[in-house]
């Protein structure tokens, strides 16, 4: 299997090349040149098999420059039921994520049960493994530095704490992280994990990055990398739950199902799409967002229109405040027939600040072949949301899901069950459940009093330099 670049670049690639790569040299995505597809006996021997083996059936079909043994125990290793051990009572961790089923044709799939609790561990846990085994095989190391508000530094620390050849470098807004956050960032021990809390915003934290990378001789010379959610190999591991999700879903490869995606930077949805390009029995995908709808805005009029960083609302589903798509861009190669220049043409408009209109192209009236629908969510819905799932069905569901519960509602059809993905457990954002139930979320019995635990974390100011000679000082 070869790659591509959305935006024509000539040179394809093969998947460990790509795998510890970012964009594209002409600044596209990555994408497999032609999608595999899956049989009908395929599907059939699939039904019965457990995640891991799942997981390396579908990606054999993306991965052919890692021997099968290999990537047969990089997939044993990653869907254990141990990792993902923090399931509701009654569900089976083997599963992996085990589906809750709240009415005939209702169903949550369970996506974070891993040790962050939110879904970025479905492929950060791959992705960890992967690293290791590229970088042990070719005798190299990487430096991966990141700025996180919450749910990407964990994932991606819990992902390569300890792992040979890896080192974490993950900036956050000191003191901006709820304190249960906190503890599980800064409470890691690992020796290849450095926390560093900066003085400041977010945004102070991602322009650090950029500022450390765009030095190209010092990205050069400390092998700096990234793990963000453009990286074509966690977008892969995703596609796996799909195929779980319908299985547990349905009886027989005849039925079809809906999925409701809670959606930020795309990248969930899109391994929903690739699903249905390879041939799985997917009536729609329902797109859900929050206050911030650029995508929902898409969907129902064929306007993207990314939106200022200050135009951004902070909302109670933070790991959906996004002003723009970075993975919308993989989609849209499809819809406009992979044409590269097409979307050069769009993207070259969204790179300087513009928007696109698809209304009076060709490209407009192929959009309802992808079966996407789409919705959004205020505070006030997802409050009411939280409360009508939990006094309906006894289930406590969190602020990202909720707006997923909300949007799925508005497009069930007779005899099609609906999956909603939970991207979440309640406990990271306990506010918000406060405000909706009253009540304390529960949280796993191992993670009880974690922010008591010893922390490790340097403090410092926006000081690129400062930063820099960090890195150095700990590279050896
Ligand atoms: C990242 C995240 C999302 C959004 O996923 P995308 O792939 O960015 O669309 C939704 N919910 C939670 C809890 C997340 O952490």
């Amino acid at each position: 299997m070869r790659y591509i670049s959305t935006r024509g670049h000539a040179q394809s690639q093969s998947f460990c090349d790509i795998l510890l790569g970012g964009l594209a040299p002409d600044g596209g995505l990555y994408l497999p040149e032609s999608y595999p597809q899956v049989t009908p006996a395929e599907l059939a021997e699939w039904r019965e098999l457990p995640y891991h083996a799942l997981a390396l059936k579908v990606l054999q079909k993306f991965i052919d420059d890692i021997p099968a043994c290999d990537l047969k125990t990089l997939a044993d290793r990653t869907y254990t039921a141990q990792t993902y051990r923090w399931c509701r009572p009654g569900r089976d961790a083997a599963d992996v994520t085990p589906l809750t089923t709240l009415e005939p044709d209702l169903h949550l799939l369970e996506l974070s049960n891993g040790p962050t609790l939110a879904f970025k561990d479905m492929a950060m846990q791959l992705l960890g493994n992967l690293f290791e085994y590229v970088l042990q095989k070719r005798g190299e190391t990487i430096n991966i530095l990141g700025a996180t508000s919450g749910d990407t530094g964990s994932a991606a620390e819990y992902a390569m704490r300890g792992k040979q050849g890896v080192r974490v470098f993950m900036l956050s807004p000191h003191g901006l992280m709820s304190p249960f956050q906190r503890a599980q960032m800064y409470s890691l021990q690992d020796p290849n994990i450095f926390n560093i809390a900066i003085t400041a915003m977010f945004d102070d934290c991602q322009d650090i990055v950029k500022a450390v990378s765009n030095d190209a001789a010092f990205k050069a010379k400390y092998k700096i990398g990234a793990v963000n959610s453009i990286n074509w190999a966690r977008v892969a591991a995703q596609i796996v739950y799909y195929f779980k999700g319908y299985f547990a879903a349905t009886q027989s490869n005849d039925e079809q199902v809906a999925f409701c995606v809670p959606s930020g930077n795309f990248g969930n949805i899109c391994a929903g799409h690739i699903a249905r390009m390879m041939g799985l029995p997917i009536a729609r995908l329902v797109l859900a967002t929050n206050e911030n709808d650029v995508l929902d805005e898409f969907f129902r009029t064929g306007v993207y229109r990314p939106r200022a960083t200050a135009e951004t609302h902070v909302t109670s589903s933070p790991s959906m405040d996004i002003s723009k798509a970075s993975n919308f861009e993989r989609f849209v190669f499809d819809l406009v027939g992979r044409d590269p220049k097409v979307v050069k043409e769009l993207w070259a408009r969204v790179d300087t600040g513009g928007a696109f209109d698809l209304n009076g192209t060709p490209h407009m009236a192929k959009l309802p072949d992808y079966r996407f629908a789409s919705g959004r969510s205020s505070h006030a819905d997802r409050l009411a949301t939280i409360r009508t799932v939990w006094e309906k069905y006894g289930t406590m569901i969190d602020t990202h899901t909720a707006d997923a519960v909300k949007v799925a509602l508005e497009h069930r059809e007779a005899g099609v069950p609906m999956v909603v993905l939970e991207t979440a457990q309640p406990v990271k954002f306990a506010e918000t459940i406060r405000e909706a139930l009253n009540r304390e979320p529960s949280r796993p019995a191992e993670l009880e009093g974690i922010e008591a635990l010893p922390q490790r974390v340097e403090v410092m100011p926006v000081d690129v330099q400062a930063v820099k000679d960090f890195i150095v000082r700990h590279c050896g």
